[in-house]
């Protein structure tokens, strides 16, 4: 097709949003992000970004200013509450030398910042404090509403705004989403407030009953982000923005070793965010409406997956509609490519969340002790299907 004739909007201008609208844009698209915030918010949060989305950035022009801001873990570290080490998984170069590419961990409005740039230098452009509302299909495209009362006519409309789109509740019939009875507290503490050394350089998980703890630095080390799980009855909201107090967090957690408690104790701002299951959505295009990112597979976090797959999804959707004949065969296309990945890490990402919560002392502890018998390549192994697929290098049959 050409991609000339396209004047493509996307709503929401978070990973998946900005990635998109720059692999459109380099194809020669006409682009352009509606974000109901005012700006692109400071998040103050952590993400995990594995080789197979490093690679896509690599593909969108971004790896050399994306190595500048990201932080190699040299391990991921699982751990028992304690503290005490249970297996231990090299990374660093180890990954790299695996995958072809490093795994990265990166502040979320760092990387945010460098696909803006990104898109804005490829003439993508972003209209801000535009909210969708409503659409109409319409023969050659889609009519757009916005909360202001804005119009706008769009010959592609994409959705990537999120696990609580808008856009999937007005044209794709989905499922209501179930609490899965996991809260996470999300946060960030300087390093400089805990005891030197404390945290070394890598991802590391610390399992307890019905609850664990992620770690890993950012930035150089000057900041420990941190995911803390707690499995319980009372439901929590799904979103970034939730406050709850530090000393509900330090609650949930007493019990757990001294790294842990030296942590939480250093935290002064903390988010909590309600995980819900949501069902596989039965499709992801209509006409010229289209779904990716979370809007369309949103997925527990328990394999750092969710941003990287809109990553990937971002590069094939422009690849399979430059290929088209039409952005309806384009739209249909992309969903092909993607779906079958994109459930499978949906289904492995909720399995993990079972691994990690052991609740029987003897269970977790023969399981602990399977993963510290595990050689290292059958440890890393586990991950090939996920890491080592390079979706800029697949081409769609
Ligand atoms: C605790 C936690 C840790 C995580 N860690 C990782 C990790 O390490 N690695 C990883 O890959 N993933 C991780 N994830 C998942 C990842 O954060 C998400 O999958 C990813 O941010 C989804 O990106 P997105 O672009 O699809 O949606 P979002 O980032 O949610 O962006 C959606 C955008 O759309 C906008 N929007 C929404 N509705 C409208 C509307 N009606 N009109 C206009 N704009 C709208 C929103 O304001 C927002 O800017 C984690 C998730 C959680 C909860």
């Amino acid at each position: 097709m050409d991609m000339k004739t396209l004047e493509i909007s996307i709503i929401g201008a978070g990973i998946g949003g900005l990635a998109a609208a720059l692999a459109l844009a380099r194809t020669g698209a006409k682009v352009t992000v509606f974000e109901q915030a005012e700006a692109l918010g400071e998040v103050g949060a952590g993400l995990q970004i594995s080789p197979n989305g490093v690679a896509v950035l690599e593909a969108l022009g971004l790896r050399a200013d994306a190595a500048k801001l990201a932080t190699t873990p040299e391990a991921v570290v699982l751990r028992d509450y304690r503290g005490g080490e249970v297996a231990r998984l090299a990374m660093g170069k180890t990954a790299e030398a695996r995958y072809g590419r490093p795994y990265w961990q990166f502040h979320r409005a760092d990387l945010l910042k460098l696909l803006e740039n990104g898109a804005r230098a490829a003439g993508v452009t972003l209209v801000f404090g535009h909210k969708l509302a409503g659409v109409k299909p319409q023969p050659d495209g889609v009519d757009l509403e916005f909360t202001s009362g804005v119009h706008h006519h769009t010959s592609c409309l994409i959705g990537a705004d999120g696990v609580r789109s808008t856009l999937r509740d007005l044209v794709f019939e989905g499922q209501p989403a179930s609490f899965t009875g996991h809260v996470a507290w999300r946060g960030l503490v300087k390093a400089e407030k805990l005891p030197a050394g404390l945290f070394e350089n890598a991802a590391q998980v610390f399992m307890g009953k019905g609850r664990h703890l992620v770690a890993y630095p950012l930035r150089g080390g000057s900041l420990i982000n941190f995911v803390a799980v707690e499995e319980r009855k009372s439901w929590a909201a799904e979103g970034w923005n939730i406050p709850d107090t530090a000393e509900n967090l330090r609650a949930a957690f007493t019990g757990f070793g001294s790294p842990v408690q030296a942590l939480l104790n250093a935290v002064e701002e903390t988010f909590l965010w309600g995980l819900f299951n949501h069902p596989v959505l039965p499709r992801w295009h209509k006409g010229r409406v289209v779904l990716l990112g979370d809007a369309c597979h949103p997925m527990l976090p328990y394999l750092a997956q969710g941003a990287v797959m809109g990553l990937e999804d971002a590069y094939v959707l422009a690849r399979s509609l430059e290929a088209a004949d039409t952005p309806e065969a384009g739209l249909a296309a992309y969903e092909m490519a993607r779906k079958p990945r994109a459930t499978r890490v949906q289904k492995g990402a909720a399995a993990n969340a079972r691994a990690y919560h052991l609740r029987n002392p003897l269970v977790r502890g023969a399981a602990h002790k399977a993963l510290a018998l595990m050689p290292q390549g059958a440890l890393i192994g586990r991950f090939d299907w996920l890491y080592a697929l390079d979706v800029t290098a697949v081409r769609e049959a």
